[in-house]
């Protein structure tokens, strides 16, 4: 692929999955069985979203990820393609099948959802080492954690080693996050569920957030970004200056941002575009601040239009 000197690089280190979308009028109790109103088959997974915002907000993007030798992971893999999305790193196991998420949503937009890792599951360090010249390449690391958490830690710790921009979206959260993993990260992107579970402090408001952020700084990370849906992001950041990410232990700079004010339709993938645009921004070397803005009015934007991928933005439609 010709290489844009004028875009940032991201690479994006996480899952596919083949998202399968019913709508019910309600959702089924234990044993019952009841009749639909839709269905569609939708690319998901949070590194498949978030690799698409970024390379619809700017950047050239690369993917390293796990589908199957299937025909879910053959459209997963000519979806990001579509996207002008560098593959090169992106496996077909021959022994799991393609990541898949059952999600039924019900009218009142509650959702039910079960994710089977399937080829996801197979994302090893020694995937991590093999493709180290994809994350070499790259300005900026992104990292979930719908992948396994040996993965995870290889791209943390090499994307540090690097030099690079190192993000983790602690999602989805089980429990507080290993402490050697947090010096590894620059910017640790959780939701308030996210941000709650990994400080083990309640988080509702933007004051909760910049507790949850300060505690999460003490056991070590650099900057914590709460995205609080539309209540907007709480960041806490490293040194006196916004976008000054090497003065861990300098006094932190807590600032809340207010998402911009929409009729939100649907909410999927928010976060998702949120951290594909702030990637962009951050590769293209934008300071924290505007990277912040920029993401919020990706996201905002991308809440107002239905579904997770068709729903995000590109460029051009970004005020400036
Ligand atoms: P997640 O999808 O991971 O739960 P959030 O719901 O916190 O993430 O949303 C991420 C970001 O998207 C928010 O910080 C905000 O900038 C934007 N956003 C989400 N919901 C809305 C909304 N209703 N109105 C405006 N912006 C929103």
């Amino acid at each position: 692929m010709a290489i844009d000197v004028t875009r940032g690089r991201v690479a994006v280190v996480g899952s596919l999955n083949m998202d399968l979308v019913v709508r019910a009028a309600r959702l089924p109790h234990p044993g019952e069985t009841l009749a639909g109103q839709a269905f569609a088959q939708v690319a998901g997974g949070k590194g498949g979203n978030q690799a698409v915002a970024a390379a619809r907000l700017g950047a050239q993007v690369a993917m390293i990820g796990c589908v199957g030798a299937d025909p879910n992971g053959a459209q997963l893999r000519a979806g990001l393609e579509a996207e002008g999305i560098d593959c090169g790193a992106l496996h077909a196991s021959q022994t799991a099948s393609t990541g898949v998420a059952l999600i039924v949503v019900d009218d009142s937009s509650q959702n039910a959802i079960v994710i089977v890792a399937g080829s996801n599951g197979e994302l090893t360090p020694e995937t991590i080492a093999r493709h180290e010249a994809v994350l070499a390449a790259a300005d900026v690391v992104i990292c979930q954690l719908e992948t396994p958490p040996d993965a995870v830690r290889a791209a943390l710790a090499a994307g540090r080693r690097l030099g690079k921009i190192v993000i983790l979206n602690p999602a989805p959260a089980t429990g507080p996050l290993p402490a050697d993993w947090l010096p590894l990260i620059d910017y640790l992107i959780p939701n308030e569920l996210e941000a709650a579970t990994l400080s083990g402090l309640p988080v509702r408001t933007p004051e909760d957030a910049a507790s949850a952020a300060a505690a999460l700084r003490l056991a070590g990370a650099r900057n914590v970004l709460v995205t609080l849906g539309a209540q907007g992001v709480l960041a806490a950041l490293a040194g006196a200056t916004p976008g000054d990410a090497d003065d861990a232990g300098d006094p932190v700079h807590s600032v809340h941002y207010p998402a911009p004010q929409v009729k939100a339709i649907d909410t999927t993938a928010a976060g998702d575009t949120f951290i594909g645009g702030l990637a962009a921004q951050l590769a293209e070397g934008a300071a924290i601040d505007a990277a912040i803005r920029f993401a919020q009015q990706a996201a905002a934007l991308s809440v107002t239009r239905a579904g997770a991928q068709p729903s995000i933005p590109r460029r051009a439609e970004i005020a400036a």
